[in-house]
């Protein structure tokens, strides 16, 4: 159930059943329990909707990577560090020669790497669901190669797991969908981040800000907490960990799929959460050793051996995370310990069940 409370006129601040409701922002009308905000720029939200809608659910179709569409899947929207790879400062040395830089310029190269984020296609009777998690610095750059490749329309929702840059930094360029697609999208976000965006984003959360016929993103603040939600009749269960000292960040479960994109420490009560997971997508920053925010290979390993997930893949990869080197090195370890562990990359589609 995405509970939501419906006082008109109030709130593209909304709370999950578990939260507090928070101050009221912008226009907002309810229609069969669905929250509609009025167009501010004059299209109308009904007719996009209905096309957008139907648009998503044909457009593979017309495209290269195609499931068949009662097939859900997750697709790696990005999966490299801030930064991004290849690092400017790597192609500008005119000393060292970086050799995953060097490779990643190339076209199609799997060392060409974005901000971490994912994107689930939940298949389900009505059709198709595009639920993203995170929109960071470079989601526009993310968007712009992923979504025609496989026909992606609408963004159905965005959850968050933390308010870094690389987590939030492209929620102004999804006025894209909510100005042509469809007329908002709904966030899920836990308080803390949500405070954060209050700075970063003052004008996504009080759009009274803004002057009239300004077309910024209409997003729908969803407050989650430390518990299971629901989005789009698809149930997330948020995964506390540890993203540096005192920092939370949230991963999410759905299905028998994890997903822990920033993570330093795991906390003893999120292990029971991860039980029986098929599919763990787990950060791994770097071939050495852990920095002070997230974990490096070894540590990583470390956790698969104790999660024990059916398969793994990494992301959140560095330029020193070579993708053929460490992959050959991550194969033998199904030889010797059948563990299936491997680098995730960019455009990477995964069929799951849901
Ligand atoms: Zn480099
Ligand atoms: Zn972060």
């Amino acid at each position: 159930m995405v509970a939501l409370s419906m006082v008109p006129f109030l709130g593209t601040v909304r709370s999950t059943t578990s939260l507090t409701s928070l101050a009221p922002y912008n226009r907002q009308i309810s229609i069969q329990n669905s929250p509609i905000s009025f167009p501010r720029n004059g299209f109308s939200p009904f007719r996009r909707f209905l096309q957008a809608c139907l648009q998503s659910s044909f457009a593979s179709v017309d495209t290269g990577a195609k499931l068949p569409a009662e097939q859900s899947e997750i697709i790696f929207v990005g999966t490299g560090t801030s930064e991004g790879i290849p690092r400017v400062s790597c192609l500008t040395d005119p000393v060292k020669k970086c050799p995953v830089c060097t490779k990643a310029v190339e076209p199609g190269n799997k060392n060409r790497r974005l901000n971490t984020s994912m994107l689930i296609r939940y298949s389900k009777p009505s059709g198709r669901c595009n639920i993203l998690i995170d929109a960071g610095k470079f989601f526009y750059h993310s968007a712009l190669r992923w979504f025609p490749a496989f026909g992606i329309r609408t963004i159905d929702a965005v959850i968050i797991t933390h308010s870094h840059a690389d987590a939030i930094g492209g929620l102004d360029d999804l006025r894209d969908w909510t100005n042509n697609v469809q007329p908002n999208i709904p966030i899920y976000v836990a308080k803390r981040d949500f405070e954060v965006m209050k700075k970063t984003h003052y004008y996504l959360v009080d759009t009274s800000v803004i002057t009239p016929g300004a077309a910024v993103s209409d997003l729908q603040f969803n407050i989650i907490q430390e518990e299971p939600f629901i989005v789009h009749d698809l149930q997330f269960t948020p995964l506390p960990v540890w993203h540096g000292h005192g920092y939370r960040s949230l991963g999410f479960r759905f299905g028998n799929t994890c997903y822990i994109s920033d993570v330093s420490d795991i906390p003893e009560e999120t292990y029971p959460l991860l039980e029986n997971c098929e599919i763990l997508i787990l950060d791994a920053l770097r071939p050495d050793r852990s920095s002070s925010t997230h974990f490096g290979l070894p540590r990583a390993l470390e956790e698969v051996r104790k999660i024990k997930p059916k398969r793994t893949l990494f992301t959140g990869m560095m330029h020193r995370m070579d993708h053929e080197k460490v992959n050959e090195y991550l194969k033998n370890l199904m030889k010797t310990e059948g563990l299936d562990v491997q680098l995730s990359y960019d455009g990477l589609q995964v069929p799951i069940a849901l």
